[in-house]
């Protein structure tokens, strides 16, 4: 599953990191990022509730996910 952060929606507001802190983290600015190899050892359960935790969308999942 890959999965992209659209960093110019995000809010930092660290739901994604809370709820699957192997794959996501915050950067310096408190913005989501991606765990390296964070996405291999997640559970797609695990990513797909971090996804909808997201409280405006920023997070988009799927073989092909939008680019953001
Ligand atoms: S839950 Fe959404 S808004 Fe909050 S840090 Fe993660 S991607 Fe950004």
């Amino acid at each position: 599953m890959k999965i992209r952060i659209d960093h110019g929606t995000c809010i930092g507001s660290g739901q994604c990191t809370l709820t699957a802190p192997a794959v996501f983290t915050q950067d310096d600015d408190g913005f989501a990022a991606l765990v390296p190899d964070g996405a291999r050892t997640a559970t797609p359960r695990q990513v797909t509730q971090a996804a909808l935790s997201c409280p405006v969308q920023a997070i988009a999942l799927g073989n092909d996910p939008p680019d953001a």
